[in-house]
């Protein structure tokens, strides 16, 4: 497989406001998806990544835990639990910081590559990250949350 860092888009770009559709099969052009979002995430130093930031308007996002990407297809939060405030960035938006409340706790359903549906549970990055790029499929940015920038430099 010839993985491949993709052009990540930036804010303003039209396509991050869309809503993304549901992945009904998981065929060759997903998985290439999926290997590139990866690769394009860790060139990117980044936690979170969602299609749309790539220019594809699919339910498909890949989440560092910092042990693994989880790769996630059609995601759903199932359970949430708590409150933390905290800096949020985003690749589309670089260098900018603000202060988002999420979740504290956030339990996922999604499928994999092999069409397994699983369930995961994140805390603090984790949990902020499944919310943020969840929002992206659902063409909204973090921007819309702040509730004061954080200034940097
Ligand atoms: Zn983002």
């Amino acid at each position: 497989n010839n993985m491949a860092i993709r052009n990540i888009v930036k804010l303003g770009d039209e396509i991050l406001t869309k809503k993304c559709r549901e992945v009904k099969e998981i065929n060759d052009r997903i998985i290439c998806l999926l290997d590139d979002m990866t690769e394009t995430l860790k060139a990117a130093n980044g936690v979170g990544l969602a299609a749309p930031q790539v220019g594809v308007l699919k339910r498909v996002a890949v989440v560092d835990t910092g042990d693994t990407v989880l790769e996630l297809i059609n995601p759903e939060i199932i359970y949430t639990e708590g409150e933390q405030t905290d800096a949020e960035g985003c690749l589309s938006y670089p260098g900018r910081y603000g202060l988002v409340t999420r979740p504290k706790i956030v339990k996922i359903r999604a499928t994999d590559r092999n069409g397994a549906v699983y369930e995961y549970t994140g805390e603090d990055l984790v949990a902020r990250a499944f919310c943020h790029e969840i929002d992206h499929l659902d063409g909204h940015f973090f921007t819309e949350l702040v509730t004061e920038w954080i200034e940097t430099e």
